[in-house]
C-alpha cells in the first residue's frame, strides 16, 4: 500500500524543512503545497490574532484541495516590553519588503537601553487542521525567552539570532536545528499535531493529507 501524504502549502523553505524534520517519524510522506501545483496561492494575513490567520489560510486551502486534510500555522515573537510588539506582523516587522536583518535591527533599535531582564519575550504558533468533514482543530506552542544585545549565531532564520532561549543562555542561532527542532513553539505545535495526524491516519483510509 502507497504511503500516505501530508502537504505543506506554505512556501517558507526554512518551515518546510523544520516541519519535515519534526515529522520524520510519522508514516507519511511530507511534501510542500508547491509540490501541489499551488506556488502561487496567496492569502492575506489580515487577522487580528494567529488564530485567526492560521484558520483563513487553512481553509481557503482546503477549498482548493476537496477531500484532503489541511494544515495551516502561523507563528510570531511577542515582546512583553514592546506590549506584545512584533507579534501578528512579526514578518513585515520592519515595512513590507522587510527581510530579518532589517526586523532584527528595527527590534534592537526599540529595545536599546532597555536592560536584560525587561526583554523577556516568547515564540507563538498556531496550527489549524481542516479535516475532510470541515471540522476545524487549533494546536498551539510556545517558547519563552529573552531578546539578546547583539545577534548571535549562524543558524535558523528570523528573529532566531536575537531570542535567548529560556534555560540555555543561548539564542536559536547558535543551538541549531537539532535542539531548536525539541525545544521550540513550532516543534511544541506539531507534536500536538502528530497525535492528531496520527489519529486521522488510524481513522481514515485518507490518501491525501495536506498541510501549511
Ligand atoms: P510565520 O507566520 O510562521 O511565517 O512567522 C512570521 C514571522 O515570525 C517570520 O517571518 C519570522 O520573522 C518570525 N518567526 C516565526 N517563527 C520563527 C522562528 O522559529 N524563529 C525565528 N523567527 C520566527
Amino acid at each position: 500500500m502507497s504511503r500516505k501524504k501530508l502537504i505543506l502549502s506554505t512556501g517558507n523553505l526554512n518551515k518546510v524543512k523544520e516541519i519535515k524534520y519534526i515529522l520524520k517519524d510519522l508514516p507519511i510522506d511530507v511534501l510542500s503545497k508547491d509540490d501541489l501545483g499551488l506556488k502561487d496561492l496567496r492569502i492575506v494575513e489580515n487577522g487580528k490574532t494567529l488564530e485567526e490567520n492560521a484558520i483563513k489560510k487553512a481553509s481557503i486551502l482546503a477549498e482548493r484541495v476537496e477531500s484532503m486534510v489541511v494544515m495551516a500555522d502561523d507563528s510570531g515573537l511577542f515582546v512583553d516590553y514592546l506590549n506584545g510588539a512584533p507579534g501578528i506582523h512579526s514578518a513585515r516587522y520592519s515595512g513590507d519588503n522587510s527581510n530579518d536583518r532589517d526586523n532584527n535591527l528595527k527590534l534592537l533599535k526599540e529595545l536599546k537601553g532597555v536592560p536584560i531582564e525587561k526583554r523577556e519575550a516568547y515564540f507563538r504558533t498556531v496550527i489549524a487542521l481542516v479535516g475532510t468533514n470541515g471540522e476545524i482543530t487549533t494546536l498551539t506552542g510556545e517558547c519563552k525567552g529573552a531578546i539578546g544585545f547583539e545577534p548571535r549565531g549562524d543558524k535558523g532564520f528570523g528573529y532566531d539570532p536575537l531570542f535567548i532561549v529560556e534555560g540555555y543562555d543561548k539564542t536559536f542561532a547558535e543551538l541549531g536545528e537539532e535542539v531548536k527542532n525539541k525545544i521550540s513553539h513550532r516543534a511544541k505545535a506539531l507534536e500536538k499535531l502528530k497525535n492528531e495526524i496520527s489519529k486521522i491516519l488510524e481513522d481514515e483510509d485518507n490518501e491525501n493529507i495536506c498541510s501549511k
